[in-house]
């Protein structure tokens, strides 16, 4: 499109303005081209942020170098499209970002409206289609993926605790390691099993909605002790695991883990396994389930030789060592 309209009389007039829209037209290429080749079919949350912000700026660029501001509110559109990307895919805060700058362009195109023609009337109406696509746009797409039980962030999430469900923590660590792979040579996955000990006794003693408040607490602290990059999920009724990317084969997270169930105020204690792989040894895309499930099932023996162990303790993995001795 940017293209297109330096082709156009209505496009670009000045020097500038037809600089700036090769300028984006080359970015979104580049974009497209980028997206199109990766490996796995998602963009990090990182890359998807970077996308959306470098699209807001282009639209809002285009729009400004408009030499004819109702043509310039009219690439405002745009902004919807962006709106609703933002809404489904990222937080509050990044599509108020987005919802500013729109409005921002379409204040000043509007304003510019009204000095070279006097036509208050067109601006105000120009400015509320605009409202009213940006608002109504990403709420109907909103309800409908509800409304067809589509909810990413919902479908994706244990109800109970908020972590990631099986299937949604497969995928996260699929993006984790996609994240690291090439850049962070040496780097290793840590993966670690949390189970919590005689947890059913505490559900008979107590009743299951307290087994329950029991449950979203110890989520509460698993989820403060893990640090930024790592995917943290519930397996099963009381089954966690986490997967950290570390520098060093050994996480502090896991003890810190154990330590933090530990100091919950029901006195309810977690049995903690832990295994290791370099990043460099795991399958990427579709076949990193193989190598996490590996790993899993090494932590789930180490998390086993901790429980039989006695419990409120941390158990490593070792390959020369079998847990099952
Ligand atoms: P162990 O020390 O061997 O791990 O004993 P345990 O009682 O923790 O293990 P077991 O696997 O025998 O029992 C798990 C219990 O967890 C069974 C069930 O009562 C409880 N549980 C599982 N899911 C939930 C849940 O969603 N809510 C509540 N309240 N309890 C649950
Ligand atoms: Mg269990
Ligand atoms: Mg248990």
């Amino acid at each position: 499109m940017p293209i297109l309209m330096i082709a156009s009389p209505a496009g670009p007039r000045s020097r500038s303005a037809a600089v700036a829209a090769l300028i984006v037209a080359i970015l979104i290429v580049a974009m497209a081209i980028a997206w199109t080749l990766r490996r796995t079919r998602r963009p990090s949350r990182v890359q998807s942020k970077m996308f959306s912000m470098i699209c807001t700026g282009s639209v809002a660029t285009m729009c400004l170098f408009q030499p004819q501001p109702l043509i310039g509110l009219l690439g405002c559109t745009a902004f919807a499209v962006l709106t609703t990307y933002i809404s489904i895919f990222h937080t509050a805060g990044y599509m108020l970002v987005n919802l500013a700058a729109g409005a921002g362009v379409a204040a000043v195109l509007a304003m510019r409206i009204v000095e070279s023609s006097g036509d208050v009337a067109l601006a105000v109406s120009a400015l509320i289609v605009l409202t009213a696509l940006n608002v109504a746009v990403p709420l109907a797409v909103q309800s409908l993926l509800r409304a067809l039980g589509m909810d990413l962030a919902v479908a994706e999430r244990d109800p109970l605790t908020g972590l990631l469900n099986r299937r949604a923590f497969f995928r996260e660590v699929a993006t984790l390691l996609d994240g690291h792979r090439g850049a962070a040579a040496g780097g290793h996955v840590v993966v670690i099993m949390v189970d919590l000990d005689k947890f059913k006794a505490l559900n008979d003693r107590h009743g299951h909605a307290a087994g329950d408040r029991a449950l979203m607490l110890v989520a509460r602290a698993m989820q403060r002790s893990c640090p930024r990059e790592s995917a943290l999920g519930r397996l099963g009724g009381e089954e966690f695991v986490i997967a950290v990317v570390s520098e060093e084969p050994d996480s502090p997270t896991a003890h810190r883990i154990r330590q933090a169930i530990a100091n919950l105020p029901m006195g309810v204690t977690a049995s903690v396994g832990t295994a290791t792989a370099a990043l460099d040894t795991m399958c990427a895309g579709p076949l990193v389930e193989r190598s996490l499930t590996a790993l899993i099932d090494d932590a789930d023996d180490a998390m086993y030789r901790a429980k039989r162990s006695g419990g409120d303790r941390v158990a490593h993995h070792r390959p020369d060592t079998p847990d099952h001795a």
